[in-house]
C-alpha cells in the first residue's frame, strides 16, 4: 500500500539558545514524508518556491520521497522562524511568511487520489478537507493540527474532524480543542468530535492512544541531548502512518508498534538541527533504538 502525505514544505530559521540555523529544509509534510520513508515510500504533495534548494529536492529523492505531487510556483518557499528557550520545550513562533501557500489549492494528480493511506500533517484544515474531497475510498485517513487552527479556522477543523479515522495533537492543543482541563477526559470528547483513534502527544513523556482498544500509553525516547526539537511531531506522525501502511492490515493489531516507531524516529528528529540528524539515520539505528524502548519499558 501507499502513502499520501499533505503537508507544508518550508524552509525554518531555527533558533536555540546554543545555535541559530536559517533556512533549512522543514514544514510538517517534510519532516513527515522523510519519517515515513523509513518503512515506505510514500507521495508528498506540497507547494514550493522558484528558491527552494535543489539539494532538498536531491534529498527527498534519495529518501523515495515521491515528489510528483509537489508543486513549484513563482515566488518565495513557505518561511517559519521559531526560537526555544533554555529548557528546549517552549517555542516562540517569531514569523511565518506563506509565499507560494498564499493562493494554493492542493490538486491531486490522478495516481495519487486512489491511495489507501492519507497523512494530513499540519496546515490549514480547509486545505486538509480539499485533499479529502479528492480521495477514491481512502482506508485510513489521520490529520495533525495545531493551536493556532484552533484561534482563527475552528469551524474548518471541526468539519475536518468529522472525516478523519485518526486525530492527533499534543497535550495543550487537546485542553484547548476540548476546554477540558484534563487530558485524558478530554478524549472522549475528541473521539465525539469524529477520530476513532486519538493521539495525545506530550513531548519528551510521551504519548497516549485511545481507541475502542482503550488506552495505550507510549514513553518518548529518553534522550540526554535534545538540539532542536523541530518537526519532532510530524517525525512521530509520519513514522507512525509510515509504518501501518506497510503492514497493511487490521490497524488495531500494528497501533501500537506503530507509536512506539513514531516516539524512535521522533527521538532521531530531536538530535539534530532540522532534518539533519533524521536523513542520517538508518532503518537499523531505528530498529536498535526500538528493541531498547521495548526493553525499557518491560517489566
Ligand atoms: P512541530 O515541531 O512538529 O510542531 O513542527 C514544526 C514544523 O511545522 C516546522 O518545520 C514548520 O515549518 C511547520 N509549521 C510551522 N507553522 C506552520 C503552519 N502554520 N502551517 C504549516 N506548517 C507549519
Amino acid at each position: 500500500m501507499s502513502l499520501l502525505v499533505f503537508g507544508s514544505t518550508a524552509l525554518d530559521s531555527i533558533s536555540t539558545p546554543k545555535k541559530k540555523n536559517p533556512r533549512l529544509l522543514g514544514g510538517s509534510g517534510s519532516h513527515a514524508a522523510v519519517a515515513a520513508s523509513f518503512f515506505i515510500a510514500p507521495r508528498l504533495i506540497g507547494v514550493v518556491g522558484t528558491d527552494f534548494p535543489k539539494k532538498y529536492i536531491s534529498l527527498f529523492k534519495k529518501h523515495k520521497v515521491n515528489i510528483k505531487g509537489l508543486k513549484v510556483r513563482d515566488g518565495k518557499t513557505f518561511h517559519w522562524a521559531g526560537e526555544y528557550e533554555v529548557n528546549m520545550n517552549n517555542r516562540r513562533t517569531l514569523s511565518t511568511e506563506l509565499g507560494v501557500v498564499d493562493g494554493y489549492s492542493p490538486v491531486l494528480p490522478a495516481a495519487h487520489r486512489k491511495l489507501k493511506y492519507v497523512l494530513l500533517a499540519n496546515n490549514p484544515p480547509g486545505a486538509q478537507e480539499a485533499i479529502i474531497d479528492q480521495l477514491d475510498k481512502p482506508k485510513f485517513i489521520v490529520a495533525d493540527t495545531m493551536d493556532l487552527w484552533m484561534n482563527v479556522a475552528m469551524n474548518d477543523l471541526r468539519s475536518l474532524l468529522k472525516r478523519v479515522d485518526m486525530l492527533v495533537l499534543n497535550d495543550s492543543e487537546a485542553r484547548q480543542l476540548t476546554g477540558d482541563d484534563n487530558v485524558v477526559s478530554s478524549l472522549s470528547k475528541l473521539h465525539k468530535y469524529g477520530p476513532k483513534y486519538v493521539i495525545v502527544k506530550k513531548g519528551e513523556h510521551g504519548a497516549i492512544l485511545s481507541s475502542k482498544k482503550g488506552l495505550f500509553v507510549a514513553p518518548a525516547f529518553p534522550l540526554a541531548k535534545v538540539e532542536d526539537p523541530t518537526g519532532a511531531g510530524d517525525s512521530f506522525v509520519g513514522a507512525l502512518v509510515g509504518y501501518l501502511a506497510k503492514n497493511a492490515g487490521s490497524i488495531d493489531a500494528n497501533i501500537r508498534k506503530a507509536v512506539l516507531y513514531g516516539s524512535v524516529v521522533a527521538s532521531f528528529c530531536c538530535e539534530g538541527f532540522g532534518l539533519n540528524r533524521t536523513t542520517k539515520t538508518t532503518r537499523a539505528e531505528i530498529n536498535k533504538r526500538l528493541r531498547e524502548l521495548e526493553k525499557m519499558t518491560s517489566a
